[in-house]
């Protein structure tokens, strides 16, 4: 049995169906539930995509748009089938699921998934969500058009840092390759993506590496950013992935951190690794999680406090380690 055909039996019967992702939504989660949704919807069913917030500007672009419902967080109707795609847990959407669903389906690709859901399709080797979708598809009868290509290529892409994180497998390029194939529209996702990003995203590199911090061994580069220095530049809703790659890309780094007071007494940590380190066990300490070489958490308290708890952790588990470890 195919996992399509799973899925289309909990298909079987519906018409609304109703999307998730999770807050602060990246390529790979957009991407994908976008492609998602013009899939069901070529085959007559009437998906939608929840968010409270309207869409991030740089993904507007995106085919499917006319798919997106901006509705404040609420409780879902029980008799509405439901799909999260790229959420690890229930708290990374904003939307609270409803007792005795007529089902939830959970697709992701993240290593700490908890399996909220009644089917589960979740496979941490897929480098993005997108990859994921695009083998449901291919699976599937329903036509990959060159919209559905242009989604499920931007989140991929993005999920693999343009096809260069580790996460890239053989697969994943033959994925690309294929996406090209059936006419995801490269020139228009480089142009949209990579050549007009906002100007606050430049600025907070800036910010970020005025308070840069780097160990004594060199394997732990960290920037902290507090919430004055946030707002008052305007810089909260900025994308910060510029930022900590050009930490982790720095020679002798193994562990990069973003420490970012996204509100007073209200701590995001991004957690980024290059060769060894498993951020993502360190994430979950803090109910966090991601992948082992990028995860996340959001921990409450004072801001150096923090910083410094979290730092002696990563420091700490990095002494000794490294010469033999690493895999480049
Ligand atoms: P970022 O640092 O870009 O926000 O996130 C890096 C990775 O960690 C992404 O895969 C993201 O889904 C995951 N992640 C970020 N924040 C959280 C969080 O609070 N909880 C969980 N479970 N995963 C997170
Ligand atoms: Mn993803």
């Amino acid at each position: 049995m195919t996992e399509w055909s799973k899925i289309n039996s909990y298909l079987h019967g519906k018409s609304d169906i109703l999307i998730l992702i999770h807050e602060k939504p990246d390529g790979d989660c957009l991407g994908s539930a976008l492609a998602l949704g013009l899939a069901l919807e070529s085959k007559g069913y009437n998906p939608e995509i929840l968010m409270p917030n309207k869409m991030p500007e740089i993904y507007e672009f995106l085919p499917g748009q006319h798919l997106i419902s901006i509705k404040p967080p609420y409780l879902l109707p029980h008799d509405v089938l439901i799909i999260a795609v790229d959420c690890a847990d229930t708290k990374r959407f904003e939307y609270r699921l409803p007792k005795n669903s007529v089902g939830i389906i959970n697709i992701d690709h993240h290593i700490s998934n908890t399996s909220f859901g009644d089917y589960n399709l979740v496979d941490a080797e897929a480098a993005a969500a997108g990859e994921i979708i695009y083998k449901l598809l291919h699976e599937s009868d329903i036509k990959i058009t060159g919209d559905i290509a242009t989604c499920l290529y931007t989140a991929i892409s993005s999920d693999t840092g343009s096809f260069s994180y580790s996460n890239t497998t053989y697969q994943t390029l033959q994925i690309a390759a294929e996406l090209l194939a059936k006419g995801a529209d490269i020139d228009s996702i480089r142009y949209n993506i990579y050549e007009k990003k906002p100007l606050k995203d430049l600025l907070i590199i800036k910010k970020g590496l005025d308070n840069l911090y780097l160990s004594p061994e060199g394997q732990v580069a960290a920037c902290t950013i507090g919430y004055g220095d946030l707002s008052k530049n305007d810089l909260l809703t900025a994308d910060t992935d510029g930022l900590i790659n050009i930490l982790r890309s720095t020679e002798g780094v193994e562990v990069a951190l973003l420490f970012k007071e996204v509100a007073p007494g209200q701590v995001k940590l991004s957690l980024r690794s290059k060769s060894f380190y498993n951020v993502n066990e360190l994430a979950q300490e803090y109910e966090g999680g991601g992948h082992p070489r990028a995860a996340g958490c959001t921990i409450r308290g004072n801001l150096s406090d923090i910083v410094d708890e979290v730092l002696q952790k990563a420091e700490g588990a990095l002494k000794g380690r490294g010469d033999n470890e690493r895999s480049n």
